[in-house]
């Protein structure tokens, strides 16, 4: 398969579904499978034989294989296994979550244990970056290694780390982690000003340096948005993305092709899978109280989740639904759930959001009237409640002219295309979510790159030594808004080494922490005395090792021959048995042209290439001997040949006469 170097990929790597889209000078677009359909599950399932299924098959497999298939992953990334059974969330999970030990005793990942194997969640993100690589693969024509893969505004250094990890164990080159709400921005074009410009609508009176770019991308719910861009070179947007299980919002600025992320708020833990939770409890209460049955077994909930989820996107078009499950012994649970129903129990989860808003907004120190657009995303913005609450809270309607389960895949190839090269002169900017700092002594966090600084961005600190000759020194490394370390996030442990011995107090080591582009953590170190470079050794609280990742991307790669080579064996065996059946044919219509040493010769191979076929694990070996199996039957299928040929001239022949 021929290397287009110059494609990269826009990836939205989501809690629900994944997309993946790319960008030429037509504009984004979504790469669909044959029917059409541009999502794909994020789900997938382990065979007890290793092998993974991911996307629509492994969904549907969900309720047969509640414990060996794996969702909401994205939940998990970065995150260790104390904090999430803290946060009470491993419990709605029919998979099992441990705590990966990994030598260290203060290290804490949380890892996926299925058939008694732990896999951490990069590693099965990876097979759905894999999947939606080999679709772009297929579909293209060519090897595509490059990436832009979005995250929630709101992840932190070890989640996007995790992500990137993720990347690259899938054999991906992440060029760029992006922040959802800005790829959104992306996808309806504003800002980016002549990217697509034959596809854009007229500008408005007053010069608008934004408009939409809807022409460019599928429309989603059919709506047009107005072309009414607010004028002047500066516009305020809001990004209100609303997914399966993360919600943020983002206030951005927008001057000309710069995109500032003034302020973003969120909560990686909300989104539409606690509005099916609560149309689950509600039934598992009624079904208690009615029956007196509890719904326990993995399978049975995950049969109640997918029917939840009905419900909720039935409700977002129809004023009721109605609900029946057959609880078996003749007892059949029934009842009809009305949208206004729904959008009270729902309405808590709603008001949570905009809350997030108003904080967002008080971040920015904006009004909700000083917003200029605001742009849904995420499946669950569908939900007519979540629209009308929006709209109340910022004064205006919302854009929702492009499908908001693609509009972030659509904006990460945007960024794709920028990266590539079909737009150079594009400039994004963002903003880190949270503050970075260190624990200094007494257990405070100082502080070194403050909330919604601009990336890239880094700051110094100056350290020293506490004892004579000391050659080490131990770094926590921070992320949060409080005061104290306990109540931050510790990303990791930065140990400088080789630092020349002297008293104490005498080394000065300057340290640099870097926040680049993808708003990813990089630290170096110097003894500015001597001039020498201190060696930094990471040690993630949360994430993976470089090492680990190197591993864990060479045994992928590995697992990807074994996979290619078992496929090739698969077929390779269901040729023998079409081949040597097909020899077996011939040697009854024909056989009585060949002598008995090459009869005896031909059904000697047959045997012989079917226990190879049956015993054999070595692929090549089966097809040299297939080819070999095809020479030897070569006069067998010209006589086979000639005796048809002469039969349907006989039988022309026989009509002829009569
Ligand atoms: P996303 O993470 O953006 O793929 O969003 C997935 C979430 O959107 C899931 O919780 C879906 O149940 C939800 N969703 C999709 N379509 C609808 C709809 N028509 N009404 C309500 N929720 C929906």
């Amino acid at each position: 398969m021929s290397e287009q170097r110059d494609i990269v990929m826009g990836i939205d790597l989501g809690t629900t579904n994944s997309l993946v889209a790319v960008c030429d000078e037509a504009g984004p677009r979504i790469l669909r499978d044959a029917r059409g359909e541009g999502r794909v599950p994020s789900f997938m399932t382990l065979g007890s034989d290793g092998r993974v299924t991911v996307g629509w098959k492994a969904k549907e497999h969900a309720v047969e294989n509640p414990t060996s298939t794996v969702y909401s992953i994205k939940r998990l990334m970065g995150r260790g296994f104390d904090e999430l059974a803290a946060g009470g969330e491993l419990a709605q999970l029919p998979y099992k979550v441990v705590k990966r030990v990994a030598g260290e005793a203060d290290r804490d990942i949380a890892g996926i244990e299925i058939d008694g194997q732990v896999l951490t969640p990069p590693e099965l993100s990876a097979h759905i970056l894999r999947e939606l690589r080999e679709r772009a693969c297929r579909q293209l024509g060519c090897d595509v290694r490059r990436a832009v893969i979005t995250v929630p505004a709101y992840f932190d250094d070890a989640q996007r780390q995790a992500t990137r990890d993720a990347g690259r164990i899938a054999g991906l080159e992440v060029l760029r982690i992006i922040n959802e709400p800005t790829a959104a921005a992306l996808a309806y074009g504003l800002g980016v000003r002549g990217l697509f410009e034959h596809e854009r609508p007229p500008a408005p009176k007053g010069g608008a340096s934004v408009l939409p770019l809807a022409g460019a991308c599928s429309s989603g719910d059919g709506q047009k948005p107005e072309q009414s861009g607010p004028t002047g070179a500066e516009s305020i947007i809001a990004v209100y993305d609303l997914g399966g299980g993360t919600f943020d919002v983002s206030i951005l600025r927008i001057v000309e092709d710069v995109f500032e992320v003034l302020s973003t708020h969120g909560d990686t833990r909300l989104g539409g899978d606690d509005m099916d939770r609560e149309i689950i409890t509600l039934v598992q209460r009624e079904i208690r109280e009615q029956f007196g049955l509890e719904i326990e077994s993995p399978a049975t909930r995950q049969a109640l989740r997918t029917l939840a989820e009905n419900i909720k996107i039935h409700l977002s078009t129809e004023a009721k639904a109605s609900l029946e499950i057959d609880l078996g012994q003749g007892r059949l649970y029934r009842r009809t759930l009305t949208r206004e129903e729904f959008e009270a129990m729902i309405e808590p989860w709603v008001e949570r959001t905009l809350d997030s808003c108003r904080r967002a907004l008080a971040d920015a120190h904006l009004e909700p009237g000083s917003i200029d657009q605001v742009v849904l995303v995420g499946g669950s913005t569908r939900m007519p409640r979540v629209r009308q609450r929006v709209e109340e809270l910022f004064g205006r309607k919302p854009y929702t002219a492009l499908n908001p389960d693609e509009v972030v895949a659509l904006g990460a190839a945007v960024q794709a295309g920028i990266l590539g090269g079909v737009r150079r002169d594009a400039l994004l900017l963002d903003v880190i979510p949270l503050s970075l700092g260190i624990e200094t002594l007494g257990g405070a966090m100082g502080k070194l790159i403050l909330r919604n600084s601009r990336i890239p961005c880094q700051a110094t600190e100056r350290f020293s030594t506490f004892v004579d000759g000391q050659t080490n020194v131990k770094i926590n490394v921070l992320q949060g808004e409080r005061e104290l370390a306990k109540d931050c996030r510790s990303l990791g442990e930065f140990e400088l080494r080789g630092i020349p011995p002297m008293p104490a107090g005498i080394p000065k080591l300057l340290v640099t922490f870097l926040i680049d582009e993808n708003g990813i953590l990089n630290v170096s170190a110097r003894e500015e005395r001597s001039g020498r470079e201190a060696s930094i050794q990471i040690v993630p609280t949360h994430g993976l090792t470089a090492e680990e990742v190197e591993r864990m991307e060479r045994e992928a790669y590995a697992h990807a021959r074994e996979d290619m080579q078992a496929h090739r064996l698969i077929d390779l065996r269901n040729q023998v048995v079409f081949d040597t059946q097909k020899t077996e044919q011939m040697l009854e219509r024909a056989g009585d042209g060949l002598n008995n040493e090459e009869r005896a010769t031909i059904e000697g191979s047959i045997r012989e290439l079917r226990a190879m076929a049956e015993t054999s694990q070595d692929a090549d070996r089966l097809f040299e001997a297939l080819q070999a199996f095809d020479r030897k039957t070569v006069r067998l299928a010209e006589l086979a040949i000639t005796r048809t040929l002469s039969q349907a001239d006989d039988a022309n022949t026989s009509s002829g006469h009569r």
